[in-house]
């Protein structure tokens, strides 16, 4: 078991240097992101254990289940939030995720201020932007990211370092790259604007399917789930309701 992901991550971090050398661009400039739904912590373990060390999670209390059952192990791993985050779980992602990348709303912008002031801690975020096209997808609208952005940048605890998208669900691929290539865009756009506060470091872009891509068009960070753990067993919309995936 331990040799079979050793050869897998093996195998993909080849595919990431060629995406990487192809594109003109240093490995070391790409972050792999564990996406870990439905995968046990045993696992997760075994993945950090061959470099990978950054965790996302979707849902808080499966996110809960795996520390728990990590014990004092689960802080040297890196925690991150991906999912489609409730306001009603917002001080609970707090207390294990040192960077939530799914935030779409003010309503979780402010209730995460809130709490965070009362900790005297901050956290750092990724905005999601919706570069699909489809209605139904989690994040905001690229029309409304500037003035989003422009917002969520005066609640000081959250410290804005990027955007993050889930791609078109398509092998479409010109259609792919061109939803990774608006939020590069928008990324420059934002960048140029110099916002006090706002660093836009990272474009979490990119999964199983359709990372090359994204890092050809400067994913920074890319979130990977099957090309490390295999095939899901549990359908993606349980993670993602609304999300139309095929
Ligand atoms: C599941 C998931 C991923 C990874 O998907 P794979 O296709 O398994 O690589 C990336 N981002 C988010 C938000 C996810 O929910």
């Amino acid at each position: 078991m331990k040799d079979s992901m050793k050869y897998t991550i093996r195998q993909l971090q080849k595919r990431i240097d060629r995406a990487c050398r192809s594109a003109g661009r240093d490995p070391d400039s790409v972050t792999v992101v564990l996406a870990t739904k439905t995968v046990p912590s045993e696992r997760i373990l075994e993945a950090s254990s061959f470099g990978y060390n950054i965790v996302a999670e979707n849902r808080i209390q499966e996110a809960e289940e795996k520390i728990a059952a990590l014990g004092d192990c689960w802080q040297e791993l890196e925690w991150h939030f991906i999912g489609h985050l409730q306001s009603n779980k917002v001080n609970k992602v707090v207390r294990f995720a040192s960077m939530v990348q799914s935030i779409d709303r003010m309503k979780i912008v402010r209730k995460m201020h809130r709490r965070l002031e009362k900790l005297d801690q901050s956290i750092d975020v990724l905005v999601q932007v919706n570069v699909s096209g489809e209605s139904s997808k989690y994040g905001i609208d690229p029309s409304s990211a500037i003035p989003f952005i422009e917002k969520v940048a005066n609640f000081d605890r959250l410290r804005i370092k990027g955007l993050m998208t889930i791609g078109l669900f398509s092998d479409d691929w010109p259609r792919v790259r061109a939803g990774f290539r608006l939020l590069k865009e928008l990324r420059d756009e934002i960048d140029a604007r110099s916002i006090p506060e706002v660093e836009m470091k990272h474009l979490s872009m990119g999964m199983t399917n359709d990372f090359e891509i994204a890092i050809e068009e400067g994913a920074t960070m890319i979130r990977l789930g099957r090309a490390v753990f295999g095939e899901r067993d549990t359908p993606d919309s349980y993670y993602w309701p609304g999300i139309e995936t095929s």
